[in-house]
């Protein structure tokens, strides 16, 4: 089913999550393992990540540094197919710009119908680590509204040939990223937005938001939003921090704030242990909150554990 249905059906606050592929080399069974500590929490949807190839260096044998590229974390389509099959829960894969020029995306599309996925998550792709730039493959997509237009041609049977008088009309629904504390490359939140409802505007079913530990940042980003026109459900996206270095790393990654009262809160942990316990505990404070504000869906980001977000969700849910 279309997550935009499962939302219009539902009447409470929904449980959802997402997935990172395995690494490379790794057993599809310890995924499995993760959904299983999950579903009793009926997940109305599970997302799969999507990673493209990036660039590392390794030693050449002239005593130099050569660029490699790898794909640590490959088989987002075929473990979500799989997902869907084993659990009969809707998968929500990630589908990226990066990576991608026009015909293959096309060509993913294809594969994903075929499967018998209804649903994608639309986004751009991170910038460049080294840079800090994205720069699309050429013939690929520069923003995420862009490859929105293509999926949404692609439901009207626009290929991008032109194939028999009537080709088959696909039926994805759209999720796109949303930012409460703007996306680190934007301007400004007025800017952001504006592009976010692009998105929308372009055939994006819902939005999904970049994780925050601060929910005032969400109520006030739904209220710019709404103030913009935008319509659609907004869901919040919620990470329990797990380690000490999560609160210099998060926002250094996702250009999202840490409330001081939680760094104090985590300065004054001894162990790691005692973070992770924290965590789980602010995030169950935070998902309560949106609960009783009746959001639409609370979408956890997993990070491939889910002990502790097997403790969130019988918390909450
Ligand atoms: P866009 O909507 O294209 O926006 C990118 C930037 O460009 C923003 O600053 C925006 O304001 C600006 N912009 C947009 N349109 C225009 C325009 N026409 N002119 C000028 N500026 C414009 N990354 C992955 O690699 N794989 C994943 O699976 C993945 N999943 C994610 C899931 C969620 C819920 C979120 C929040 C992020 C995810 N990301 C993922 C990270 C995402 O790729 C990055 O945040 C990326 O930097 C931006 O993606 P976007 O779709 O929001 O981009």
């Amino acid at each position: 089913m279309k997550v935009i249905n499962i939302l219009k059906k539902s009447k409470s606050t929904l449980f959802s999550f997402e997935l990172l592929p395995p690494l490379k080399g790794h057993n599809i069974q310890t995924i499995f393992d993760s959904i299983d500590k999950l579903v009793e929490f009926n997940p109305a949807y599970i997302n799969i990540t999507y990673h493209k190839e990036e660039v590392v260096y390794r030693p050449d044998p002239f005593g130099g540094v050569e660029p490699v590229k790898v794909r640590r974390r490959p088989g987002t389509v075929g473990l979500s197919a799989a997902i869907q099959q084993r659990y009969k829960i809707d998968v929500v894969p990630h589908l990226i710009c990066g990576g991608f020029d026009t015909h293959e995306t096309e060509d993913a599309l294809i594969d994903l119908d075929f499967l018998g996925i209804q649903n994608v998550l639309v986004v751009r792709g991170d910038a460049d680590k080294i840079t800090g730039k994205f720069e699309p493959k050429r013939g690929g997509h520069r923003y995420a509204v862009d490859l929105v237009r293509q999926v949404e041609k692609l439901n009207k049977g626009i290929y991008l040939e032109n194939l028999m008088e009537t080709p088959k009309q696909t039926e994805f629904c759209v999720g796109v990223a949303g930012y409460p504390e703007k996306h680190p490359e934007s301007p400004n939140f007025e800017s952001d937005i504006k592009h976010l409802k692009a998105k929308v505007d372009a055939g994006a079913s819902y939005i999904v938001t970049q994780l925050f530990f601060d929910n005032s940042k969400y109520f006030k980003f739904v209220e710019s939003c709404r103030n913009a026109g935008i319509k659609v459900p907004i869901i919040p996206g919620v990470k329990p921090i797990s380690i000490k270095e999560h609160i210099s790393l998060l926002p250094k990654v996702f250009g999202v704030q840490i409330p001081q009262e939680l760094v104090s809160a985590v300065e004054k942990c001894e162990t790691n242990r005692e973070v992770y316990e924290l965590g789980i505990e602010w995030a169950i404070n935070q998902a309560k909150e949106l609960k009783s504000a009746n959001v639409p869906a609370i979408h956890f980001y997993t990070m491939g554990k889910s002990n502790n977000i097997a403790r969130i969700a019988s918390a909450v849910f």
